[in-house]
């Protein structure tokens, strides 16, 4: 007796999550390692930059934006 398999294999499609929350933007200082709040765009981090370089005199700072994907099938499963 012959055995046949199938396999279905899906198509996914990786988009923006945007229901919950946009992007979400953190500066931190490259001399001292001290953070800005984290904010939905760079405008408060922006200014935390120049407030702390105005207030310690460190000038470089580096910007982490966290931004949320949601997998989903696209055109239904595929033979
Ligand atoms: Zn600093």
């Amino acid at each position: 007796m012959a055995t046949t398999e199938t396999w279905h294999v899906a198509n996914w499609g990786l988009d923006v999550e945007s229901s919950d929350s946009g992007s979400i933007y953190k500066h931190q200082c490259m001399t001292c390692g001290q953070k800005s709040s984290p904010a939905v765009t760079a405008d408060g981090p922006d200014a935390w930059c120049l407030r702390h370089a105005e207030q310690t005199g460190h000038t470089d700072f580096r910007c982490a934006v966290t931004t949320f994907f949601r997998a989903s099938l696209v055109g239904g499963a595929r033979r």
